[in-house]
Formats: structure tokens, C-alpha cells, sequence
């Protein structure tokens, strides 16, 4: 994987005609520069400020990372496939890989060649407000046209379907309308989501099952937060005083360098507040297990599905890099 010629990524354009919707109409002056925009490649520099500029408060705790691989060379927004520009981000791993949606929304399209230039089995997700999300040459799905999912949501399975040289997600991300894609990598990132794999990170505001993990994890602690989802002053301010008490800086932010130390490793006969945390956020990635504390057989096969699907060592044991995966 590491030679060139190895490298699975798109051999097709994968972008957007230049001045058309998916659905053939004209798009608006505004969507026409976003898309030509990004599509074209012209502001590689100028979409990450784009995406950074948006405002992620509220945004925040609301996306994740829809699948677990490593960036392929050349699979890199804006990069040349023939005349024209790669439209989104590639993730590769092995076939049958989980995939997951990105955000809140709903399933709109679903099937074969769903987006103009596109190739093999493809999802697209409309999170409202203009935002939607495609993810590309899908092995298998397990949403149905017009199901409404939320973040996390197994969504199918990477695949090499289409015109590719290997296994991966081609993972599109558009604003202000659809086909005005923008870098995925930046868009990503200003939501708290590290496409490339690393930790995320929850800023103080932020709300969601991953806000219910560190509650969660701050009450085996003893901080007695109320477990609500939402990170307010005072689960901020005990998140704070951890961070003093680990030489950390006290920003209230659970990102790459708090995450490590806030989880625990957890195996089967574990009990107690870190296990629902660590329940809650299996269950935002589909397990459906009751948040009982308990850590018995049923979240440990929980684990090990999980760990199977995301191509994770599976040991059925909660460590570092599982809950990354699972918070991501
Ligand atoms: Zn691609």
C-alpha cells in the first residue's frame, strides 16, 4: 500500500460538472462559486477558512468520524484525476470496513452512480441548512432510501465498487448546497472530527452522547455531574479541575491530550459509571445496549463487533485506541 501503484484511491474525476446540481439544474451564483470553488481546486487555500470560519459552537459534539483508515497518496481533496479535481477525501482499509454517518440527517439518495461523475454504490445524507455529506464505493448498505439517521449510525461498508484502484470511502462534504463540495478535512475538523483518525475534541457547549461519555467518566471520578448530554458550566469546570490536576491546560476542551487520560481500560466484570460512558458511546455507534454499568457478555461481544468492524485489535477490551475509535 505504501507504492504508488498500490494506492487505493479513485481513478475517475469525481467531481462535480462544473456549473450543474446533481439534479441537472443550473446551481445559483452562490453555489456556483462554492462548488467551482472547491470543485475546481481554486481555493485549496481559501475552503479550510471557509470551514474554519463557520461558526461550531453549536455545531460541535454533532459530527464524527464516518470511518476508521489512513489517506491514501493522491486521495486528497483537489487532487488532479484527469481534467478535473478530486472532489472529497479518501479513506482507505479492507472491504466490509463500518462506515458511519457523519452527522444527523437524512438518507436521500442511495444506490449506484447517486451523484454525477460519481462511481459504484454510493449514500448521500442531507443534514439540512445546505450540508450534505456523500460517501462513495460502498460495499454493502444497511440504511434504506429516505431513513433518517443520526451521527454515528452504521450506514454500510467499505468498498471498491465503482472506477478504483482499491478499498476505501470517498467521503464528500458540501455547503451551501448540494454539489458545492468543500475540503473534508477542514470541514471535519472544525466540528471536532479528525478525519485522519486521532482524537476528537468537545469544546465547552458542545452536546451529545460523547458529552454523556465524559459526564460519564468525570462521575467514576466522583464529579456527580448530571448526566444530560449537554457540556454546560458545571461539567466544564470539572472537566477544568481534572485537567489542573493533570498538568494539563485548563481549557475545559476534551481533545487529544485530555481523552487519554480521562478513559479507562475496561474489560468484561468491569462496574460502574466509566462502563455506561463507555456503553453510551457503543451505542451511538449502533450496539444498542442497555446503559447499565455492567460490563458483562453482552458489551463485551458489543467490543469486539466493534473493534472487528473498524479494524481495531479485537481483545473485547475497552483500551486507549477502542474508545478513540468509539468517540471519534
Ligand atoms: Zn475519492
Amino acid at each position: 500500500m505504501c507504492e504508488h501503484h498500490g494506492e487505493p484511491t479513485d481513478i475517475q474525476p469525481e467531481a462535480e460538472p462544473p456549473g450543474r446540481t446533481s439534479s441537472g439544474r443550473r446551481l445559483s451564483r452562490r453555489g456556483l462559486l462554492a462548488g467551482a470553488g472547491a470543485g475546481l481546486g481554486l481555493a485549496l487555500v481559501g475552503a479550510p477558512r471557509l470551514a474554519q470560519a463557520a461558526s461550531t459552537l453549536s455545531l460541535n459534539g454533532a459530527w464524527c468520524d464516518p470511518a476508521r483508515g489512513s489517506f491514501p497518496n493522491g486521495g486528497h481533496f483537489g487532487a488532479p484525476r484527469g481534467n478535473a479535481k478530486h472532489a472529497g477525501q479518501d479513506i482507505s482499509n479492507p472491504v466490509g470496513t463500518a462506515l458511519y454517518a457523519a452527522a444527523a440527517g437524512t438518507v436521500i439518495r442511495r444506490g449506484v452512480g447517486v451523484l454525477p461523475g460519481r462511481t459504484g454504490n454510493g449514500i448521500v445524507i442531507d443534514h439540512g441548512g445546505g450540508t450534505y455529506t456523500y460517501y462513495g464505493h460502498l460495499n454493502s448498505f444497511s440504511v434504506s432510501q429516505g431513513a433518517k439517521v443520526v451521527a454515528g449510525r452504521p450506514i454500510g461498508t467499505m468498498g471498491a465498487t465503482g472506477n478504483v484502484t482499491g478499498p476505501h470511502l470517498h467521503f464528500e462534504t458540501h455547503t451551501g448546497g448540494l454539489g458545492a463540495v468543500v475540503d473534508p478535512v477542514p470541514f471535519m475538523s472544525a466540528r471536532g472530527v479528525d478525519l485522519r483518525g486521532g482524537w476528537c475534541r468537545l469544546n465547552p457547549g458542545a452536546s451529545g452522547q460523547r458529552v454523556r461519555a465524559v459526564q460519564s467518566l468525570m462521575n467514576q471520578r466522583g464529579a456527580g455531574l448530571v448526566v444530560d448530554g449537554a457540556y454546560g458550566k458545571v461539567s466544564s469546570d470539572a472537566v477544568k479541575a481534572f485537567q489542573k490536576s493533570k498538568g494539563l491546560v485548563a481549557d475545559g476542551q476534551v481533545g487529544p491530550l485530555t481523552w487519554p487520560v480521562l478513559v479507562y481500560t475496561l474489560r468484561q466484570g468491569a462496574k460502574g459509571d466509566h462502563v455506561k460512558g463507555l456503553q453510551v458511546v457503543l451505542n451511538k455507534r449502533g450496539a444498542g445496549l442497555v446503559v447499565d454499568g455492567e460490563f458483562g457478555g453482552v458489551s463485551t461481544t458489543a467490543v469486539r463487533t466493534f473493534q472487528g468492524a473498524n479494524r481495531l485489535v479485537v481483545d473485547g477490551e475497552a483500551g486507549p485506541l477502542t474508545w478513540q475509535a468509539l468517540v471519534a
